[in-house]
């Protein structure tokens, strides 16, 4: 039976291995120190995925988890997942391929691409297999159905190659792997908060986390760390993901001097609940309904006069932001659109939307048959990430070689930017990128790791950076408490980072975020307990978030063209000539300056049949 520990069960009390022994601070803080062969940060779909190949391959494995496993985000997953099974109708996994390059708007790396979709088909059989419990067809096969950009024959016919677990497909492969893990006795250590990898000459040699129920440090060595940590949805006011989503592991990769890829690159949604966030389904306006603004106006009308509010969603939410920008938003700060649905037929809202009508009660407190409700454009995918190649390898530059292999280092899910999705994510793909990358990274690290290998001593100095980032905001007696400071920047964010974007909104946003950099070092934290310190976890989290959105600023006001899910007004055509490559940012903790390079595009598929030219640049 595979242990949850909650009391550093198993580990030697105060650095006594010899190794790594305590300075100043280390007295302070005592260390629980763990050895393993790989450790695993991160219970979302990815980091069990990776978690369960480990344990079954014969590695002691620990998988480090700041929520409960079946907490992470992937458990709102409502869609599906996708794989060219063919199931419902014809099918090829190189339809998906092109389907995937040209979503990404030639921007996702082809040989990474062309192993995820063709490893889809015996991922999802696999996942079956372990026991998710998909929805059937008559003939008794995996139920898939059709989704946004997904084809046949290279873009002629629609394709049902989403495999869904009725709408609950996250929720299913949650659970299930979660099980299939503890059976093969991988161990978790649940709600311990990781705060920095150990890096030791470039490279990486474990984790220190911070158990977050009992106060306990705890420093965990490994021959592999794998960062599968999510998404940082939680950097923009109005997000779809849950509170949790930080990118602790994009911001603990920025401290260990590592840098992110394609950061500039965020997916939005036209139709979070105002202020909430949570999605309200594009089928609202299948069903009928529409946006209006202050005025009462179908402002759609104007930007889209054929598709009006079933225009694409970066076209609908970039209509929505103009609106609110030149003063016609909706409400007293007139910051938000109106969704109506007041015309509708009462029966069709209760008979297609009750879920929509649920949620719009709950978090907007509005009856959707009398009022509208308050949406914004909303932050719902973060396509970049830490850069890894397609066995879920961290990358950085070095000495002029873009594609570096970080030792010890691994990252998978929507932390890693792998990059698959490029500058645009197709629905069900990130569900696919976590199971395919999961089970990649796994193979990896099992290849690269032998059971029981012994572990180097680690220098002695090397948790006191941790230990004075950590001591320093537990004391930290400023004048800005941390949700003013988190509000500030998620509202620079959303304001001048979000859908639509010039140089000049960008530059101001650039000011803005480096006005909440310096204000960093008033933070107010007013609890100085070590025993389930929120205020304390939430400074963490917003210390993360801020270098992100840092990162995220700097990368979209250098690229200066449109591509996917960067729109810039001032360039609005795709430049090839100039753009076909990733940006890599790294943050400067001292002086909060960012530095920025590129990598190349992988425009070389595996095999070479199934390569993919971009057609001429085409005008956004
Ligand atoms: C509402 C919603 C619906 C979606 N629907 C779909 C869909 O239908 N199909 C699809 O393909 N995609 C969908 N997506 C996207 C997809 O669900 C996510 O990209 C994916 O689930 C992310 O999984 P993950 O494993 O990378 O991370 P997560 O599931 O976010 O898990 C992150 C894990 O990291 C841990 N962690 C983070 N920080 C720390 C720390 N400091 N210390 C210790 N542990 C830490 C957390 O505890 C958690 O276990 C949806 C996303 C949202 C928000």
């Amino acid at each position: 039976m595979a242990k949850r520990h909650t009391d550093g069960n198993g580990a030697n009390g105060g650095g006594a291995n010899g190794n790594g022994a305590p300075g100043a601070l280390g007295q302070a803080y005592p260390i629980v120190d763990h050895e393993y062969d790989v450790v695993v940060v991160g219970a979302g779909g990815s980091g069990l995925r990776a978690t369960l190949g480990l344990a079954e391959s014969g590695l002691r494995t620990a998988c480090i988890s700041k929520v409960f496993p079946t907490r992470s985000h992937t458990v709102a997953a409502q869609g599906g997942i996708s794989a060219a099974l063919g199931n419902m109708g014809e099918d090829d996994w190189r339809w998906h391929m092109y389907d995937t390059v040209k979503g990404s708007d030639w921007l996702g790396d082809q040989d990474a691409i062309e192993h995820m979709t063709k490893e889809a088909i015996p991922a999802i059989i696999e996942l079956e297999h372990y026991g998710v419990p998909f929805s059937r067809t008559e003939s008794g096969h995996i139920y898939q159905r059709p989704f946004g950009g997904m084809t046949t024959h290279y873009g002629k016919g629609t394709a049902q190659r989403t495999c869904a677990a009725a709408d609950r497909t996250g929720h299913a492969m949650l659970h299930t792997l979660y099980q299939q893990a503890l059976r093969q006795h991988a161990e978790f250590f649940i709600e311990y908060f990781a705060l920095d990898l150990i890096m030791d000459e470039g490279e990486c040699r474990g984790v220190i986390a911070w158990n977050l129920d009992d106060g306990t440090i705890h420093r965990f060595r490994a021959h592999q760390v794998i960062l599968a940590t999510g998404g940082y949805g939680r950097a923009f006011f109005s997000c779809t993901s849950a509170h949790t989503c930080t990118g602790d592991g994009n911001g603990m990769v920025l401290r260990a001097g590592l840098p992110l890829q394609d950061m500039e690159f965020v997916q939005f949604h036209p139709t979070g609940v105002f202020g909430a966030g949570c999605l309200i389904t594009e089928g609202v306006r299948g069903e009928g309904g529409y946006l209006t603004n202050a005025e009462g106006e179908r402002f759609m009308e104007r930007y889209a006069p054929s598709t009006l509010d079933l225009a694409s969603r970066d076209v609908v939410s970039r209509a929505m932001t103009v609106e609110i920008n030149e003063g016609r938003g909706c409400g007293p700060q007139k910051d938000h659109i109106h969704l109506n649905l007041m015309h509708l037929d009462p029966e069709v809202i209760d008979q297609r939307l009750p879920g929509i009508a649920e949620t719009a009660k709950i978090f907007a407190g509005v009856d959707v048959k009398q009022e509208p409700i308050p949406v914004l454009p909303t932050c719902h995918y973060n396509m970049g990430g830490i850069p890894t190649n397609y066995q879920g390898e961290v990358l950085t530059k070095l000495n002029g070689n873009p594609d570096s292999v970080v030792p010890g280092l691994m990252a998978v899910g929507e932390a890693a930017c792998v990059s698959v999705h490029g500058a645009n994510r197709l629905g069900s793909n990130s569900l696919l990128d976590l199971v395919v990358f999961g089970r990649s990274a796994a193979q990896r690290a099992a290849e690269k790791t032998a059971r029981g290998e012994a572990h180097k001593p680690l220098p002695s100095d090397q948790a006191e950076p941790t230990l004075s980032r950590l001591d320093g905001f537990r004391n930290a007696q400023g004048g800005t408490p941390t949700a003013e400071l988190r509000l500030e920047m998620q509202k620079t964010m959303q304001s001048n980072c979000a859908v639509f974007r010039t140089g000049d909104i960008l530059a101001e946003g650039k000011t803005k975020l480096g006005q909440c950099w310096n204000k960093r070092g008033d933070i107010s934290v007013t609890d100085r307990s070590m025993i389930w310190n929120s205020d304390l976890v939430e400074t963490l989290e917003l210390d993360n978030l801020l270098s992100q959105a840092m990162v995220t600023v700097a990368s979209a006001e250098a690229r200066t063209e449109s591509r996917g899910a960067h729109a810039r007004e001032d360039y609005p055509e795709r430049d090839d000539d100039n753009w076909m490559k990733h940006t890599i940012g790294w943050l400067d903790q001292e002086k909060g300056t960012v530095t920025l390079d590129e990598r190349p595009v992988h425009m070389q598929p595996l095999s070479n049949q199934v390569q993919h030219i971009p057609p001429k640049a085409r005008v956004y």
